[in-house]
């Protein structure tokens, strides 16, 4: 699949530091190990390039609709005692109702717990774009601030 980018996208990646290339990558990678969330049509991938985690969503026909990417490292997912909630995703590689779930997140030496999307059957733990780009960023805004 060759990934479209719009203007639009164009411009967000551009923000965010994201390049075309690397976006992809997470693309290429998920398409040909069939590791990716998907929902009506979207695709949710993501892939660890050097120093981040980047994501993709895109169409089925390869346009891309967002992109981005988090610093902190997802770990193993977490069980909580809370009977846990359906997300609107399904693991492509399972065939698996992915549930908003919780997984260790490690940054700068430290590991939390965060809340995250994740495969019950093979574990696998995404981050929606809403808490990587809000959450998880100011999050290691503060790491950083501490360590600086
Ligand atoms: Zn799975």
């Amino acid at each position: 699949m060759q990934p479209k980018f719009s203007d639009n996208a164009k411009d967000l990646m551009g923000k965010r530091g994201l390049k075309e290339a690397d976006i992809t990558e997470v693309i290429s990678s998920a398409e040909s190990t069939n590791r990716k969330l998907v929902k009506d049509g979207i695709n949710l991938a993501k892939k660890r390039i050097g120093e981040v985690t980047a994501y993709a969503v895109y169409k089925d026909d390869g346009e891309v609709q967002t992109a981005y990417s988090h610093r902190m490292v997802l770990g193993e997912p977490v069980k909580t005692t809370d009977e846990p909630e359906a997300s609107e995703w399904v693991c492509k590689h399972c065939n698996e109702k992915a549930i908003q779930g919780s997984a260790n997140m490690t940054y700068m030496g430290v590991t939390r717990t965060g809340p995250a999307i994740v495969c019950p059957k093979c574990g696998d733990v995404w981050l929606e774009e809403y808490l990587a780009t809000m959450t998880i960023a100011a999050a290691e805004g503060l790491f950083e601030k501490k360590k600086a």
